[in-house]
C-alpha cells in the first residue's frame, strides 16, 4: 500500500554511458567512470515536485545533483517512505550492496556521511537496490 503524504526518501537510478568528466558546483571537476549510479535523497515536503523538477531540463543549476542529471540517462526512481533519520543510512545500505560513493560527499553538504552517489561498475544493476515496496521500513533496525 503506498503512502500518500506527499514526502520521504528516494533512489535516482542513473546510467551513465561513458567516462565522463563533469564539474560539481563547488564540490569539483570529477572523472565520473562509466555505469550505475543511485542518488539517495530526501524531499521533507513536496516529494513530488522535488522530483518532477529532477526529471525537467534547462534549470538553474542548485544542487549537486542538478549538475549531473544532464549527463546521464534516467532508469528508474525508487521511494520509501518517510524517514527523518534515514537518508544517509539508506546511502550506505545501497554502497554495501557493492557500490562505492562517488564523488565523496555528493549530496551530502548537509551531512557527515560518505556521500549520497553511489556508484556502482556497469551491469551491476540488477542486485544493488533493496526493494521499495514490500517494507514500511527499508532499513533494518
Ligand atoms: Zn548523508
Amino acid at each position: 500500500m503506498p503512502w500518500v503524504e506527499n514526502k520521504g526518501l528516494y533512489i535516482l537510478v542513473l546510467k551513465l554511458a561513458k567516462e565522463t568528466t563533469i564539474t560539481i558546483g563547488k564540490l569539483g571537476t570529477f572523472t565520473f567512470p562509466p555505469g550505475t549510479y543511485c542518488y539517495v535523497g530526501q524531499a521533507r515536503a513536496h516529494l513530488r515536485q522535488r522530483l518532477a523538477r529532477h526529471c525537467r531540463k534547462n534549470k538553474p543549476l542548485r544542487w549537486h545533483i542538478d549538475y549531473l542529471l544532464p549527463h546521464v540517462e534516467m532508469q528508474a526512481i525508487l521511494l520509501f517512505p518517510p524517514n527523518d533519520t534515514a537518508e544517509c543510512a539508506l546511502a550506505q545500505q545501497v554502497a554495501k550492496k557493492g557500490g562505492i560513493p562517488f564523488p565523496p560527499r555528493f549530496g551530502a553538504s548537509d551531512c557527515r556521511c560518505p556521500g549520497h552517489l553511489i556508484h556502482f561498475p556497469a551491469h551491476h544493476t540488477h542486485r544493488i537496490l533493496p526493494t521499495p515496496t514490500k517494507s514500511r521500513n527499508p532499513l533494518p533496525g
